[in-house]
C-alpha cells in the first residue's frame, strides 16, 4: 500500500521543501521506498536532490499532457529515493489546468498506477506556497497532510485558512483526506518564542503536533546547494537526527492499526 502525503502550507519559507527532501531521505534510509513529487514551479526539491539521470520529463507533463508518472520519475543519489521533478514550466500549469477536464483530480488520476504497482511505500508531495490548483491537486491526490509550521511569531496566522481549505477539500473532493500532523520547524532553543509557538500549536491542535521538532541549523541551509539531503551531507548533525526521528514517528503513525495516513 502506498501512503501519499502532501506537505502543505500556503505560507512561504516554512520548511515544506526541506521536509519533503530530508524526510524522504530518512524514510528511504529506514527502508521505505519513497518518491518525492515536486509540485512547486520553484523546483527547489528537484535542485536539492540531484537526479542520477538527466531530467527529460517533469510533473508538468504528467499534469497537463497525461504522461505516465513512471515516465517522469528518476532516481536520486539516495538509495530508495526517487523524484518526479519540476521545472519552471509548472508555473503555467496553474492556468492551463483551469480548462482541463477534472482539473482538481489530475494528480490523483496519475497516481492510480503508482498505487497499483505498489513500487513505493510512501509518496511525499512538495507543494508551492499557495492554495491554488497545484496544492488542491496534491490535497485531492493525498491520504494525509503534513503541515510544517515555523517556530516564529505570526506562524499561526493563516493556519485557520489552511484548515478551512482542508475541510472544504474533505467535503467536496476527497473524503478520505486526514490531517496527519503539524511539524514544528526551525526551532531555536535560545528563544522563548520558539517554545511558546510549539506550545500554542499543541494547544490548538492537540494530538496532531508531531513530537519531533526540527531544530534550526546552519548545515540544513547548506545541504541543498550540494544537492544532498542532510542525512548524507551531515549525517550526525542535529537536523539529520531530527528528520530520522520524524521518519520513525511517521512510520509508527502509518503502521498503527487505527493510525491515520
Ligand atoms: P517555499 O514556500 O518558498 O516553497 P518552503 O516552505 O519550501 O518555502 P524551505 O525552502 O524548505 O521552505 O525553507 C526555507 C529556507 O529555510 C531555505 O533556505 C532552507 O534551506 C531554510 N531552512 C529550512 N529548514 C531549516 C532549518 N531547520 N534550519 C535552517 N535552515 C532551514
Ligand atoms: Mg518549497
Amino acid at each position: 500500500m502506498t501512503h501519499v502525503l502532501a506537505i502543505v502550507n500556503q505560507k512561504g519559507g516554512v520548511g515544506k521543501t526541506t521536509t519533503a527532501v530530508n524526510l524522504g531521505a530518512a524514510l528511504a534510509e529506514a527502508g521505505r521506498r519513497t518518491v518525492v513529487l515536486d509540485c512547486d514551479p520553484q523546483a527547489n526539491a528537484t535542485r536539492s536532490l540531484t537526479p542520477l539521470q538527466p531530467v527529460e520529463r517533469t510533473i508538468y507533463d504528467v499534469l497537463v499532457d497525461g504522461v505516465a508518472i513512471a515516465d517522469a520519475m528518476v532516481q536520486t543519489q539516495v538509495e530508495g529515493l526517487d523524484i518526479v521533478p519540476a521545472s519552471q514550466a509548472l508555473a503555467g500549469a496553474e492556468i492551463e489546468l483551469v480548462n482541463l477536464a477534472g482539473r482538481e483530480a489530475r494528480l490523483r488520476d496519475a497516481l492510480k498506477v503508482l498505487r497499483q504497482t505498489g513500487d513505493h511505500d510512501i509518496a511525499l508531495i512538495d507543494c508551492p506556497p499557495s492554495l491554488g490548483l497545484l496544492s488542491v491537486n496534491a490535497l485531492v491526490a493525498a491520504d494525509g497532510v503534513i503541515v510544517p509550521v515555523q517556530c516564529e511569531y505570526l506562524s499561526l496566522e493563516g493556519l485557520g485558512h489552511l484548515v478551512r481549505t482542508l475541510e472544504l477539500v474533505q467535503k467536496r473532493l476527497n473524503q478520505d483526506l486526514e490531517l496527519t500532523g503539524l511539524l514544528m520547524t526551525m526551532f531555536d532553543p535560545r528563544t522563548n518564542l520558539s517554545s511558546q509557538v510549539v506550545e500554542e500549536v499543541g494547544r490548538h491542535f492537540p494530538r496532531k503536533r508531531f513530537h519531533t521538532v526540527i531544530p534550526r541549523s546552519i548545515r540544513m541551509g547548506e545541504a541543498p546547494s550540494y544537492g544532498e539531503p542532510i542525512t548524507s551531507y551531515a549525517p550526525r548533525s542535529p537536523g539529520a537526527l531530527a528528520y530520522r526521528a520524524l521518519a520513525g514517528e511517521l512510520i509508527g503513525r502509518l503502521d498503527a492499526p487505527n493510525g491515520q495516513a
